[in-house]
């Protein structure tokens, strides 16, 4: 079986439509992008555009690669303070004399559209509510959409960056999963996937997992897009996987969920906004007796 996320990502669109009309207001997502990465430029682009598809404010903040840290932390500070600014994100990757660390835990967790930031990634780690990010959250959407059994089943994830693989990892393991990390030093990868019930693959390796390392009958998740002989390329050999797995495509799997997921996000954290308004600033509050 094909495991698409277009036609979900398509339904979960239309809900949203519907939560943005009954917010009374057009929420702002910002994203500021650092520098003119390529693959960046389209994945900006696709998330201003579908935000505008579903009545999202989607504003650009595009910087100069030769941006400082202190001009990017003054901007990440200004959008915290910005009433008319529900959520925003650092896309990815930023020019190596930042250091993207100290940016994202920069971010008021309030208006983390990513979920990024150390505390809601801990709080996803300890099971607790909180803003998901957007891949792993699109991930177990498709996952549950297919009803994908996961309690008990091994589930194998191949990358442990803190955008996907790890997260993700958090997300199996709060479901009952039995969750295996692997990484660029995991030994002897092939035992580790062949005997997984769900893979997940998130490395940026083409077509790194073949045929013989999967399963009879899993299911494979295929996170992985690298621009690769003229096309867009996963992780998964998906020709010769899908003869015996249930994988998703690339594109048209992970992808789309992905974006939508971040729009999702935005209007979370547009609705909380709304009904707990943030504390207003220290110096501007009323002193006892004020009228
Ligand atoms: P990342 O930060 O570069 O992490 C890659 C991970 O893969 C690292 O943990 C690395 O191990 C591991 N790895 C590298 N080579 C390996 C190998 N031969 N065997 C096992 N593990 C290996 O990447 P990311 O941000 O997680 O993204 C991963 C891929 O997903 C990329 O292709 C990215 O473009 C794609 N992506 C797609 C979407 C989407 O919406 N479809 C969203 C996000 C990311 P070490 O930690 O040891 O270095």
């Amino acid at each position: 079986m094909i495991l698409s996320g277009k036609a979900l990502a398509a339904e979960i669109e239309e809900g949203l439509k519907k939560r943005v009309e009954r917010l009374g207001f057009a929420p702002g997502l910002d994203i500021i992008m650092v520098g003119d990465d390529p693959a960046s430029r389209t994945y900006v682009e696709k998330k201003l555009n579908k935000a505008g598809d579903i009545g999202i404010k989607g504003r650009l903040h595009h910087l100069t690669e030769s941006t400082t840290e202190e001009e990017l932390l003054a901007l990440v500070s200004k959008l915290n303070a910005d009433k008319s600014v529900q959520g925003f994100i650092v896309q990815m990757p930023l020019p190596k004399h930042i250091n993207p660390l100290k940016i994202i835990s920069s971010i008021d967790p309030r208006k983390d559209a990513d979920g990024l930031h150390p505390l809601n990634l801990g709080r996803l780690a300890q099971g607790s509510e909180t803003v998901v990010c957007a891949t792993p959250k699109g991930i177990m959407r498709l996952i549950n959409h297919y009803r994908i059994p996961l309690a008990g089943a091994e589930a194998v994830v191949i990358g442990r960056s803190n955008m996907v693989g790890k997260p993700i990892s958090y997300l199996l393991t709060n479901s009952d999963a039995t969750v295996t990390l692997c990484h660029s030093r995991s030994r002897n990868l092939a035992e580790h996937t062949s005997r997984a019930d769900l893979l997940v693959a998130a490395v940026g390796s083409p077509y790194l997992i073949k045929a013989g390392m999967v399963k009879e009958g899993a299911h494979v998740i295929d996170v992985g897009t690298t621009r690769f002989g003229g096309k867009m390329a996963g992780d998964v050999d998906f020709d010769t996987v899908s003869k015996k797995a249930n994988v998703t495509p690339v594109p048209g799997g992970v992808g789309p969920l992905t974006v939508i997921m971040l729009m999702e996000n935005l209007v979370e954290l547009a609705e909380k906004a709304k009904e707990e308004p943030a504390p207003a600033p220290r110096n501007s509050r009323r002193r006892r007796g004020q009228a």
